[in-house]
């Protein structure tokens, strides 16, 4: 994957429910967060592992700013 997740360190942010349709940075979350089978628990909860995200994870390059498609899962 081709993101530098230092670059958005200071957008840490709980959201109070998730957005679909609307964009979220990595480090957002919300209290619907479900992590993808990559995720460690010491990260804690961010978009960039929720399965409801979309970060074009799939694809050469991974989008900075994705996706959220919930209740709809994306990734597994
Ligand atoms: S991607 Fe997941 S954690 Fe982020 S707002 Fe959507 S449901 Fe919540």
């Amino acid at each position: 994957m081709g993101y530098d997740r230092k670059a958005d360190d200071g957008r840490r942010e709980s959201l109070p429910a998730p957005r679909p349709g609307a964009s979220v940075w990595p480090r957002q979350s919300c209290p619907a967060f479900t992590p993808r089978k990559e995720h460690l628990p010491i990260e804690g909860s961010q978009c960039w592992f929720c399965r409801y995200a979309d970060f074009h994870l799939k694809h050469p390059v991974a989008l900075e700013v994705g996706i959220c498609y919930w209740p709809d899962i994306q990734i597994g």
